[in-house]
């Protein structure tokens, strides 16, 4: 793939080169269960530990508020079942964002099926969630708030520590998705008034398959996954040491390199702005300008909203790799994005999103190519109402 431009960092990143020399040894040599209690075992088990370690200070968490899990979906569902089955039968009521991940929505589905009402609070126009909608919300069966950190579509930064201090002063559990923002915004548990915490390990340059969840010290949830009690009981399985390894080590590399990694992605973010607003004055940036993810450009071309897939196309052709909306998207190609629709666009408009999303291996040679391509490529487009007009004239 040498030239290749990446630029869908919001799907998944790289594997950086340190995470992968971390993980090496745990492929090959060192192979123990952390469960056993022989040598190579304890070896497994202490690699396992030191990441907990690393992962905790990410958040501000201790490390045995830390549950290992599979993915960043697994540590939603393990928050949300897990949170309103302590008792055995789901039950109550839980209130999220419209615009959450499929992860927390179609668990909150789920839930739905087994009695437990659901109610999802909107976004504003620029996708960001009032809190005071959120308190609304609540009711006096309400067992849970969950509202994600960032959203992976528009990039925008909700008021998590204002709708944490909301749900605590109601008594209520808070749940946040930081899937997409760890490792790119300062995350704190306690700042954040959370009581669980997802995170997974491909979003910040670590491997795939592996996640996790802070559980606040107190905080009893009923397990998922059910067999050998691994992980505090909450989710039994033979732990991924080497998928846990690269997280722990992706994690401190995060936490180290943040702040100067947000400050380079939101100065490249912002020449791509400038740039576009010269270069195709037409286009419009979807949620906050200021209130999202150093790296996170999401963007409508009016007009031009049926072309989305055409024009993902074109520059995947050019060599660089964007997004319509989100990953999950391609399995819904052409269909109008749920979030944009919350945030109150009409169905064509919903339609025609594309995602831009920057990270650690991004240079500025990259930018200015991307800056240079994607305008030819709208250039080749017929935008909708000279489309519409044409249809006009012909008929
Ligand atoms: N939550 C959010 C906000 C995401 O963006 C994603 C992945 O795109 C997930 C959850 C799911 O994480 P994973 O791919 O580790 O299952």
């Amino acid at each position: 793939m040498r030239g290749r431009i990446y630029f869908d960092n919001s799907a998944t990143t790289p594997l950086d080169p340190r995470v992968r020399t971390a993980m090496e040894p745990f492929l090959a040599g060192t192979f123990g269960n952390p469960s056993s209690l022989h040598i190579e075992g304890r070896q497994a088990r202490e690699a396992v530990e030191q990441a907990r370690d690393q992962v905790a200070r990410l958040v501000g968490a201790t490390p045995d508020e830390i549950v290992f899990t599979g993915s960043g979906t697994e540590a939603d569902n393990l928050a949300l079942i897990g949170a309103l089955s302590v008792e055995g039968h789901p039950a109550g009521h839980v209130v999220v964002s419209a615009i959450e991940h499929p992860a927390v929505l179609a668990t909150c589905r789920h839930l739905e099926r087994l009695s437990v009402a659901v109610t999802e609070v909107p976004p504003d126009a620029d996708g960001v969630v009032d809190p005071s909608t959120v308190a609304m919300a609540i009711r006096s069966n309400t067992r849970l708030v969950s509202v994600m950190a960032a959203n992976n579509v528009v990039g925008t930064l909700q008021p998590i520590a204002l709708i944490g201090a909301l749900a605590r002063e109601h008594g209520v559990l808070f749940h946040t998705d930081a899937v997409q923002a760890a490792g790119k915004i300062p995350l704190d548990v306690a700042a954040m008034n959370v009581d669980l915490l997802s995170l997974s390990a491909h979003k910040l340059h670590g491997p795939k398959g592996v996640g996790a969840l802070f559980v606040r010290e107190g905080v009893a949830l009923g397990p998922i996954v059910h067999g050998g009690g691994q992980e505090r009981g909450l989710r039994s399985a033979t732990e991924n040491v080497a998928g846990i390894v690269g997280f722990g080590r992706a994690a401190e590399i995060a936490r180290e390199e943040m702040a100067e990694e947000a400050a380079r992605l939101v100065t490249l973010r912002d020449r791509i702005l400038g740039a576009l607003a010269n270069a195709l004055p037409h286009a419009y940036l979807i949620g906050h300008r200021y209130k999202r993810l150093p790296g996170h450009v999401c963007l409508g071309i009016a007009g031009y909203e049926g072309e989305t897939i055409k024009l993902l196309l074109a520059l995947d052709e050019a060599g660089i790799a964007i997004s319509t909306g989100s990953a999950c998207s391609a399995h819904h190609a052409g269909e109008p994005s749920s979030i944009l629709l919350a945030m109150g666009f009409d169905p064509i408009r919903a339609r025609g999103s594309l995602r831009i999303t920057l990270g650690r291996f991004n240079t500025d040679a990259e930018v200015n190519r991307f800056l240079d391509v994607l305008p030819q490529a709208v250039a080749t487009m017929r935008p909708l109402t000279h489309r519409a007009q044409l249809e006009r004239s012909l008929s």
